[in-house]
């Protein structure tokens, strides 16, 4: 399983930091968490097209989590005809809102890209990957992904509540060790609030995402202290974990 992160910044891009998106890729296979940024250069850049999608994971609706679905959307109705991932929406009614936008930019929405509403509980299950939904408290319908393969399983915390965030919703999802790796942002709260839940229920790998510079020196803060307990990591775009 490898991750290559193609936006790590938060609300706001951040000099060499674009929005939130995710390349999972496990055996043959590619996924995207998020696409806060337009994948399509980035897939392109790796020798990919959107052809080789099986799957995109919005977390929630706002604007760094979803500011690329129009261009990916678009060019998989006129170029990517064969492209054929399963777009998961948390807010089913941003197909209308998507309809729209590419009604003006293209031909229209290729009528056989398929969209599902992300529901709590287990969402998807592919042979390769198997994906849960758990709401978090950052905003109505923003969820969490627990993402199992190869015998690893790997949370994506999507954004969380505000102020006490990791232990209103982290310490929620984690109830129990084994997690092998853990991406969590950090753009809501002081990022020592983690300390609690990583002590508790300590995953294999940490790696703080989504962070803003109003949270830097605690996430540094938090590094050193979890260090060296817990390996752990600030991402930035282009890193690539290996699992
Ligand atoms: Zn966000
Ligand atoms: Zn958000």
């Amino acid at each position: 399983m490898k991750l290559t992160f193609f936006g790590s910044s938060h609300g706001v891009p951040e000099p060499n930091r674009r929005c939130s998106c995710i390349l999972l890729e496990v055996s043959d296979k590619k996924y995207l968490i998020d696409v806060g940024t337009d994948p399509v250069p980035l897939l392109i850049d790796k020798g990919l097209t959107p052809c080789d999608v099986s799957a995109v994971f919005i977390t929630h609706v706002h604007g760094d989590h979803t500011n690329g679905l129009v261009p990916f959307a678009d060019i998989c109705s006129w170029r990517f005809k064969d492209a054929d991932p399963l777009i998961f929406l948390p807010e089913i009614e941003m197909l209308d809102a998507l309809k729209g936008w590419v009604k003006l930019t293209c031909e229209g929405l290729r009528e056989t890209l398929r969209f599902k509403e992300v529901k709590e509980g287990l969402l998807y299950d592919d042979g390769t990957i198997r994906v849960t939904a758990a709401a978090t408290q950052h905003r109505d319908r923003a969820y969490a992904y627990l993402i199992e393969a190869e015998g690893k399983r790997v949370l994506f915390t999507g954004d969380m509540r505000g102020g006490d965030g990791p232990i209103a919703d982290y310490a929620r999802f984690v109830t129990e060790d084994g997690l092998d790796l853990a991406v969590a942002e950090c753009a809501h709260f002081d990022a020592t609030l983690y300390l609690e839940p990583l002590k508790k229920h300590p995953p294999k790998l940490f790696c703080i995402n989504h962070y803003s510079r109003r949270w830097l020196e605690s996430c540094c803060k938090l590094l050193k202290e979890i260090a060296p307990d817990i390996p752990a990591l600030l991402a930035t775009d282009g890193l690539e974990i290996n699992l």
